[in-house]
């Protein structure tokens, strides 16, 4: 683990704080999340429910889970069995791969990445083979031959991230059943973290299609998902994993001796928050998508190349208008500079060169916020 380090985002985080700046770089948003949501958690605290929860998740977690996978996406999931609660997202990645996974197995996975999968796959002792999401007219796409030429022998699963964290890509129907014709080909898993579902924008070119809910996909396939982003309260690491009887009960071994459980009295929390009706999931990705929209003009205006997102809490910006050359020496002087804290992207990448002018920014904040670090960057 040594090339690891520290993360980017605890790295930048404590830049903004020492410097007193705006931080845009990482995803947290900054108010909170449903008022019932927060009432059932006190009331859980209150109400004695703060013991180790049973292993698979509290029983009204996993039905309020089974049911939002069957209302929203149309999959099936039995809440006994194919349903595993997990210590946020991050958990359900690293315990599928190093469930799935055996030293030296290949990992395909998309370019720029989270950070957790590189480590996750170096833990579980296999490689990751990226392939690399590039910006044409605007938009993220891959070359379907680099994508075929990252599978072979070796090939154990995919990860795929859709909506796309840091590009804000949602994964269109054709790219999908690309991936899935591949998974089916190469007799490969496929692990998928669909933490922003909800966050896909009405402009966007295609809805949010789970690849599990493609023929075929449900039986090899491990659909992970979290509260953190849908209900704003990303401190709770509250997440999940679905699947086919044998991969969950698969996962689950490595999960019980990572952390056992988690957070015993935010379960039932979560369990109402996900019975929210239709019009706060609209409302939740209605007021993102006006934030979008402010950033990405005041980003255009002091600027950058945008390139706009179809979802998420993040826009990717070219910095090459600025007179930027490297993303990273432009976020580490943007503090002094303006008083901004952004993300290079290049650090997602294996690929270096593809990412090197590229930043992110969070507009997971308030309005007046937001604004504030617009009127800095146009200081640029
Ligand atoms: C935030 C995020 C996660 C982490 O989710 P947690 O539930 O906080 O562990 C995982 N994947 C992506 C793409 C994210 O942006």
């Amino acid at each position: 683990m040594r090339p690891f380090g520290t993360t980017i985002f605890a790295e930048m985080s404590a830049l903004a704080v020492r410097t007193g700046s705006v931080n845009l770089g990482q995803g947290f948003p900054d108010t909170d999340g449903p008022a019932v949501m927060l009432d059932a958690a006190a009331a859980a605290i209150h109400g004695g429910r703060n013991q180790y929860p049973p292993g698979p998740g509290v029983p009204e977690l996993r039905t309020a889970i089974s049911a939002h996978q069957k209302a929203f996406w149309g999959l099936d999931y039995d809440p006994d069995g194919e349903i595993l609660v997990t210590a946020g997202a991050t958990e359900a990645i690293a315990a599928s791969i190093l469930a799935l996974c055996e030293p030296g197995d290949e990992v395909v996975c998309f370019e720029p990445y989270y950070d957790s999968y590189a480590a996750s796959i170096a833990l579980a002792g296999a490689v990751r083979r990226p392939v690399t999401l590039r910006a044409h007219d605007g938009r993220y796409t891959f070359d379907p031959a680099e994508l075929r030429a990252a599978f072979g022998p070796r090939t154990r699963l995919v990860l795929l991230n859709s909506p796309h964290n840091p590009t804000g890509k949602v994964f269109s129907a054709d790219e999908l059943a690309q991936v899935a014709a591949l998974c089916a080909e190469f007799d490969a898993y496929a692990v998928t973290d669909e933490v922003y579902e909800h966050l896909v924008f009405s402009d966007a070119a295609a809805p949010h299609v789970p690849l599990a809910s493609l023929p075929g996909m449900r039986d090899r396939t491990v659909q992970i998902s979290s509260a953190g982003k849908t209900f704003s309260c990303t401190g709770w690491k509250i997440g999940w994993a679905c699947g086919p009887r044998p991969l969950v009960s698969a996962v689950t071994r490595v999960k019980q001796f990572l952390t056992y459980v988690n957070a015993g009295p935010l379960q039932p929390a979560v369990a109402v928050a996900l019975d929210s009706p239709p019009s706060y999931y609209e409302q939740f990705r209605d007021d993102l998508q006006r934030k979008r929209d402010r950033l990405c003009q005041g980003l255009t205006e002091a600027g950058f190349a945008v390139l706009r997102p179809e979802g998420t809490y993040f826009v990717t910006a070219d910095i090459t208008p600025l007179g930027g050359t490297d993303g990273v020496e432009f976020c580490l002087a943007l503090p002094e500079r303006c008083g901004v804290v952004a993300v290079p992207t290049q650090v997602f990448y294996d690929d270096v060169t593809a990412g090197r002018r590229l930043v992110r920014f969070a507009f997971c904040k308030r309005d007046e916020v937001l604004d504030e670090a617009v009127a800095r960057l146009r200081r640029l």
